[in-house]
This record gives C-alpha cells, structure tokens and sequence, in this order.
C-alpha cells in the first residue's frame, strides 16, 4: 500500500519493486520487529514476550537503573542535544571527561568519541591513507570496516579468514609507501577471534597501521574488559589504533577510537565523519562514563559469560550440533541455506525464544545460521531451555 497513488506505477518504481520482489523470492528479504519495552533477555515482540538470545548487549547493562538514572541526570544538567559538532560548540565537559577516562582505560595517549561504529570506521583508513598506499583486510571483516576502506584512495587487498601467512605475504609483496591492515578483534558472525598477536608483530615488521576493531571485544575479553589486545597481553602501540563501540557491552550507544596523540589528532583533521555531524550528546557521554565504571569494576558480569558459553558449548556438543571455534558470547549455528536457517529461526519462536537467522550477504553465500548471542542477564535455565528447543529443531 503506497500513499503516492498516482506514482505507483512508474518506472522508477518499478524497478525498485522488481529488486525487492527478487530479494524476496531468495528468501533474503528483512524484516524489523517491533520491541516493546526495554531491551532485555525478556523482550516483548509484536505482542509476544520471547526470551531473547541475539541482542549485543553482554554485560546486560542496556537496562541498567543505574545508567538510566545517570542519562536523567546528564539530561538535567547539559539538556538533551549537543547543538552542534565537536569542531564548533558540541565538545562538553562530559565528553572531555569521558574521552580522558577511555584513554586511560585502554592505556593509550588519547581517546576520541564517535557517534557509531560505523562512522568511526568511515573516518580510520581515509584519514591515514592516501593514493599510493594499501589497505589490508581480513575477507570476513564487519561491513563497517570494508566500507570505511572504499572511502580512501589506497588500494585494497583482502586477505583468507585468519591467515597471516597469505597476509604476510602481500605485505611482503607491497611496494606501496603506506600500509593498513584492518581487522575485526572479535569476527561479528563468527564469534571467533582475530590472532593479534602475529597481526601486531607482522604490521611492525612491515611499517604498516594496525587497526583491531573491538566493537565485540570490548567489555567482554581481558582484565577489566579492556578487550582483544589486553586478552593477549598486549599493549596498544603508537602505531595501533583500537575502535570499540558502546553500543554493545558498554549497553549505551557510541563509539571511540584509541590511540596516539598524532593518529588521534589526524582523524580530528581528517576525519570527515568526525568533523561533518553533530556531536553524540551529552548526556550519553555521562551515561557512558557510569557504564565504564560498571564495565571495570563488575566482572561477574564476564565470569557468569564465560559460564554460559561452556554450559551452552558443552550441551551443544551432547546434541551433536557443529560449532565453531568460539570462545565470545557469539555462537554461531550455521546450517547453509537461508531458507533452512529462517525455519529453524521461527521453530525457536514458537518455542517462544527469539534467535535471528543471519543470511546473506551479512554472511558469505551458503553459511546462513542461527547468531546465538550470550548475556549476563541470562541464567543458567535459560540456556538450558536453549539447548532443549534447539535439539527438537535441530534433529534430523
Ligand atoms: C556493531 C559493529 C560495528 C558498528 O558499531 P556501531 O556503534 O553499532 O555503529 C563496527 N564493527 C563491528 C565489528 C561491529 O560488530
């Protein structure tokens, strides 16, 4: 049904109708679902109350009283919006005061505030880079980041899953002046995890940026949720920048990049969509600053994960279901077909749990699965309950 009546028909379209009418028709087409209430691993969908398993948010801090009542008080205090961006008169207090405290956080010179991930990863590679210089990327890296490298002039070199012997080798093989090897810490739909130890020793063999996006790592891995780096015993070095998002762990919305003083004074120069949009507000900055607290200092919150992913690893294993080699609250159930991954999707929702199925192109061609996403607000029956849906699903 279309308001425009008289315009339905075109052309124009027309051909848009033909794409949707084809997505469909391979069974890729999405659809929003409408939540009511707060997010939780209780949520109300179209009506119906489902026990979630495919929200990011971790740490279950989305809901968190105290954040709710830190977002009212910074409302009270700075008002509701920035009013303009950094560049101009955007920059609080409050996000002065929240980048320190992230800088801090991941042991770096400086920290910079970004309204998403997503535009964070617009501004990395186009700001450092320039027409003779290349990118490198993992073949399964988030969306973001594939973007982000179309926005610079460098060329662009994708490298196999994990395999830092072929990345290696065209790092070798590159005569360009500058390099950038981009990766995901935690793989978004793999729920597997990026070597970055070798990552970090290859970049400095060949002079080249690393830049590890944590936006699933971030809260959830390391001492204090400090992230992949810090899981690995490593330190984020002048030529490393981290990017994390808030959305997620952090259970607010946001997102910084770690670094040097010069790479971080770079993208505040460079940095297109940092400069061109207006700042995150305030508000969220102070909401954010008492997430952080809770991120550090909770870490039940990371212990019950990690109870969760071994009861839920070691169930699935009993019912014979192939996983794979995740260690994150991502575990992925691939079943191939996007036509059997939606059914197996809605068998879960009549037994009243929600888990998305991924399909592509977020995932590769043939490789559509269940996302199943862990959080501390779940408890040990919910897995339970889980693992028992997912064997009459599941059983041949
Ligand atoms: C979610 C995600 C992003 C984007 O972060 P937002 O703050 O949601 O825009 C970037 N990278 C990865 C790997 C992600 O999973």
């Amino acid at each position: 049904m279309s308001v425009f009546e008289s315009n339905h028909q075109s052309k124009l379209q027309a051909d848009l109708q033909q794409n949707l009418a084809l997505r469909r028709s391979q069974g890729l087409y999405r659809q929003r679902q409408i939540v009511e209430g707060r997010q939780s691993v209780r949520v109300k969908v179209d009506g119906e109350s489902l026990l979630s398993f495919c929200s990011n948010d971790y740490l279950g801090l989305a809901s968190d009283d105290r954040l709710i009542k830190a977002w009212q008080q910074g409302a009270e205090k700075f008002g509701v919006g920035a009013g303009a961006s950094h560049l101009i008169t955007g920059h609080h207090q409050a996000h002065h005061e929240l980048e320190l405290a992230l800088a801090e956080f991941m042991g770096t010179d400086r920290a910079l505030l970004f309204s998403t991930g997503y535009m964070a990863n617009m501004a990395i590679a186009a700001s450092l880079l320039g027409r003779h210089d290349s990118i490198f990327e993992d073949k399964l890296n988030h969306a973001s980041l594939l973007d982000g490298a179309r926005l610079a002039p460098a060329r662009l070199h994708r490298y196999p899953h994990n395999d830092t012997k072929k990345l290696a080798l065209a790092l070798a093989d590159n005569p360009d002046q500058k390099k950038l090897i981009m990766t995901d810490g935690v793989f978004s739909m793999d729920g597997d995890q990026a070597d970055v130890r070798t990552l970090t020793s290859l970049a400095a063999k060949a002079s080249a940026y690393l830049l590890v996006d944590d936006a699933h790592g971030i809260g959830v891995l390391g001492e204090r949720g400090r992230g992949s780096l810090a899981a690995s015993g490593l330190k984020i070095n002048a030529n490393t920048l981290v990017m994390a998002t808030l959305g997620k762990a952090f259970g607010v919305f946001g997102a910084f990049v770690a670094g040097s003083e010069t790479m971080i004074e770079t993208l505040i120069q460079f940095g297109r969509s940092y400069i061109y949009t207006t700042a995150l507000p305030p508000a969220i900055a102070t909401t954010l600053l008492a997430s952080l607290k809770i991120v550090r200092a909770e870490q039940w919150r990371r212990d019950k994960l990690k109870d969760h992913i071994a009861q839920f690893r070691q169930g699935a294993e009993q019912l014979g279901l192939a996983l794979g080699p995740s260690e994150t609250p991502i575990q992925p159930l691939v079943f191939g077909s996007a036509t059997s991954a939606v059914v197996a999707s809605q068998k879960l929702r009549q037994a009243g749990l929600l888990v998305t199925a991924i399909r592509p192109p977020t995932v590769p061609e043939g490789s559509a699965r269940l996302r199943i996403t862990f959080s501390a607000n779940h408890e040990p029956q919910d897995i339970d309950q889980l693992l028992t849906a997912l064997e009459s699903v599941c059983k041949p």
